[in-house]
């Protein structure tokens, strides 16, 4: 009976599916590998249109990987679905106040004397100077949630923390760790911390004080962030997380400011056409350099600046 119950449940009547195989002309380019028939859409029932051209998932799971669900989409762009009488509406919401984590846990995750295998990452490509210096600069901390693990850790351009990402790195290949799962969690998960808000800000945003004129650089990944950093030092660099967490609202902070996004090498098109949404607060560029030296192989990849520049010697 329960379960007959559950069933019948409107809460199960999801507004937004992945638009069911219907032919070929369901089936679209991935706005990530880029590859042909291979991208689902999400289809808003209540209109049959779809949500949003990179809203979907590619059905290349392993060598692709991109998801980009209704939920993040909305959280991203800041709507609310309010449910009522079985009908779903959207509506702009009034934003929580984002929820902020005592300093101590940083301080006591940056000074943790356990294995952190990305800092023995970056001691072995320099040495234990530079992999110091790199971790007090955008404070990076040790979790014990995994043997090795990290913790990139948000602190906004106010100094309140936003949160830690706590990630896991192999210490010789400097790669993530995504098997037999991927390895990721947030330190307000791990502290069970009561309706926390999380709202991110971007990893290294506290040093955007340092130099009120600098050029800011924004990258997908923190560790692509922090190995630039070390390359080419005339930028502030910045990490927005993910890619689809280039958004607006974060954005504010750059207000004035001088930026040149480097998108990973499969991510160019999704990144610059964010641009003109962006524009309005700060000159924004996409850098073109990664688009016109890779070779195809390399685009499929979807390698990134820190890729590169990981290659030269200094
Ligand atoms: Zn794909």
């Amino acid at each position: 009976m329960l379960l007959l119950l559950h069933q019948y449940s409107p809460m199960k009547n999801y507004r937004f599916i992945l638009e069911p195989y219907n032919g070929i002309k369901t089936r679209f380019v991935c706005p990530k590998c880029h590859k042909k028939n291979k991208f689902t859409k999400y289809v808003d029932l209540h209109t049959n249109e779809y949500l949003h051209d990179y809203v979907g998932c590619c059905n290349r799971k392993i060598k692709c990987g991109y998801h980009y669900t209704p939920k993040q989409y909305f959280e991203n762009n800041n709507i609310s679905l309010i449910k009522s009488n079985y009908f779903i509406k959207t509506e702009i919401k009034q934003k929580p106040n984002p929820s902020f984590i005592d300093s101590d846990y940083m301080t006591k995750s940056k000074n943790s004397k356990n294995p952190n295998y990305f800092i023995d990452f970056l001691t072995n490509h320099w040495n234990k100077e530079v992999a110091f210096e790199l971790a007090e600069k955008y404070n990076i901390g040790t979790s014990n949630n995994w043997q090795g693990a990290n913790v990139f850790w948000q602190v906004d351009i106010n100094n309140n923390i936003r949160s830690g990402k706590i990630m896991l790195y192999n210490a010789s290949s400097g790669k993530r760790i995504k098997k037999p799962y991927n390895h990721i969690n947030w330190v307000h998960n791990i502290l069970k911390i009561e309706n926390f808000h999380l709202e991110q800000c971007y990893f290294g945003e506290h040093l955007l004080n340092e130099d009120k004129n600098k050029p800011v650089a924004i990258v997908e990944s923190e560790k692509t962030a922090i190995i630039s950093s070390v390359y080419l030092p005339e930028f502030i660099w910045l990490a927005c997380g993910s890619v689809n967490n280039l958004n607006e609202s974060k954005t504010k902070v750059l207000k004035g400011r001088n930026v040149v996004l480097f998108p990973d090498l499969n991510c160019y098109d999704i990144w610059n056409k964010k641009i003109t949404v962006l524009t309005k607060l700060a000159t924004f560029r996409t850098s073109t350099l990664l688009q016109e030296k890779a070779t195809e192989k390399e685009k499929e990849l979807g390698l990134d600046i820190a890729d590169y520049l990981i290659n030269l010697k200094i």
